[in-house]
């Protein structure tokens, strides 16, 4: 069983991107997670994007929202379950 969660694209931290030195502004991102079995694809996930390089940053609390989004589609067991982010 691997899973891979990617814990640097959850972690939020100052308005500057730590990459290019852009800065971070309030967007959507589509969250995507391996779950060895099958494939989630999590669309227009809010989220910091840097305005320069594109890399993005989910807020913890929207990261806890996509576990409890990804772990219904854990329970479907799909090979790629395509969803929207769901608003708490
Ligand atoms: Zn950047």
């Amino acid at each position: 069983m691997t899973e891979t969660f990617d814990a640097n694209k959850i972690r939020q931290s100052i308005n500057i991107c730590p990459i290019c030195g852009g800065n971070k502004v309030q967007g959507t991102t589509t969250f995507t997670v391996d779950l060895g079995f099958g494939v989630v694809v999590v669309r227009n996930v809010p989220a910091l994007v840097c305005d320069q390089c594109g890399t993005d940053w989910i807020a913890d609390e929207t990261a806890e929202r996509l576990e409890i989004t990804v772990n219904d589609a854990r329970l479907r067991h799909r090979q790629v379950e395509v969803t929207a982010y769901m608003p708490a």
